[in-house]
């Protein structure tokens, strides 16, 4: 018995990178988890086979989000598959870098679409399969509060959009036990950071540098913390932002 078995999670954007870590964790604590993925059908299968072997339960929902009708397309996918959800992480993200005077309004609306509107009307739909008690985790950035890369300012503000959707969705929410919160990694060795982490010791050791703690995040820090959040012993915690970043922002 896992802490989570008898519960299901849909973890979004879990083909790689931190939504894996978060499905392969809670999968491996008795969850049947959902997962979501865009494009990389091949990686969400890879994720699933993963839960499996380790003894869970899991399923692949194929959506690609920030397109008119991704929530209701993903919610019918899922009710095909389960009848009712107990833990939602919204983690599926896009990046964006451009200096200031050059992002354009096609990028700026995609990184909004992806990052703010589908988590949005992802929760709005899925609220009456959520059950009582049940859990939401928003994956945000520690660059929603830190002003290092200047070049990933519509990408931040994404992110601090998603930290007021947390703040005022636990208190639509708390009066039916479910809480919402938001967890906030700093950098962490994913495909998105591929090109700067695996350069070179001399970069990867910048980038370490970064944190208290002297190293690159890994999924599994992150989902350590999503975990807790999901798990009972996070029932008191709701509304809250939990900085993640190995210390990245002290
Ligand atoms: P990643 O390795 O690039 O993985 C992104 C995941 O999201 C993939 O499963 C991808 O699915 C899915 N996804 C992206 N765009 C999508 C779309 N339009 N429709 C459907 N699915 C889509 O990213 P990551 O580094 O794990 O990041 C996960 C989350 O953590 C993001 O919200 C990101 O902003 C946040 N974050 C990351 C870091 C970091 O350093 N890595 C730091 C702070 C916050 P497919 O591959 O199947 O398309």
């Amino acid at each position: 018995m896992g802490v989570f078995t008898g519960r299901t999670a849909l973890v979004t954007g879990a083909s790689r990178g931190i939504g894996r870590g978060i499905a392969e964790r809670l999968g491996r604590d008795g969850a049947r988890v959902a997962v979501h993925y865009g494009r990389n059908e091949a990686a969400a299968k890879e994720t699933v086979a993963a839960i499996e072997e380790a003894g869970g339960s899991a399923f692949t929902i194929g959506v690609e989000l920030g397109r008119p009708g991704d929530a209701e397309a993903l919610w019918e996918e899922f009710d095909r598959h389960a009848d009712g959800l107990d833990i939602l992480v919204n983690n599926a993200g896009i990046g964006t870098s451009a200096p200031f005077g050059e992002i354009d309004e096609e990028e700026y609306d995609r990184v909004f679409a992806v990052n703010v509107k589908a988590p949005h009307f992802i929760t709005q739909q899925g609220a009456s399969r959520l059950r009582d008690g049940g859990r939401v985790v928003n994956i945000s950035s520690g660059l929603a509060r830190n002003a290092v890369m200047p070049e990933k300012m519509a990408y931040a503000m994404t992110k601090a959009a998603l930290d007021v959707f947390t703040r005022d969705l636990s208190k639509v929410l708390g009066p039916r036990g479910i809480t919402v919160n938001t967890v906030a990694p700093g950098i962490v060795d994913t495909d998105v950071n591929a090109d700067w982490l695996r350069a070179g010791d001399e970069a990867r050791a910048g980038a370490a540098a970064i944190s208290a703690l002297g190293r690159v995040g890994t999924p599994g820090d992150v989902a350590d913390v999503v975990a807790f959040l999901a798990s009972e012993a996070g029932r008191w915690v709701t509304g809250s932002w939990v900085d993640a970043t190995g210390g990245s922002l002290k």
